[in-house]
């Protein structure tokens, strides 16, 4: 965590922010696990587990809101969705050529 959430003051390597006081000490603990989870999202992706991925950076996403995260959600949305619209196409071919 380099700002402070609360005022946006430079953190330096302590807990407790140097002009507002805030114990900052649940929100870097929130943010290294939303990091963990987000690596693990990047590693399911990797390796060909999509649902799983997306699962986790949503899990990431709620303990931090990262653009990463949020762009292994669309990924896999948009992929769902292309999916469904291929078997959709597929169906129609497979539909029109039984017609024929
Ligand atoms: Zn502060």
């Amino acid at each position: 965590m380099e700002r402070c959430p609360v005022c946006r003051a430079t953190l330096a390597d302590s807990t407790t922010c140097r002009r507002c006081g805030s114990e900052l000490a649940s929100a870097i603990q929130a943010q290294t696990e939303a990091r963990r989870l987000l690596q693990k999202a990047v590693s399911a992706l990797a390796t060909g587990r999509p649902a799983h991925a997306a699962r986790l950076a949503t899990a990431s996403s709620q303990l931090d809101y990262t653009p990463l995260a949020v762009a292994i959600k669309n990924f896999v949305e948009h992929r769902r969705d292309t999916e469904q619209e291929n078997s959709a196409n597929t169906f129609t071919e497979n539909t029109e050529g039984n017609a024929v």
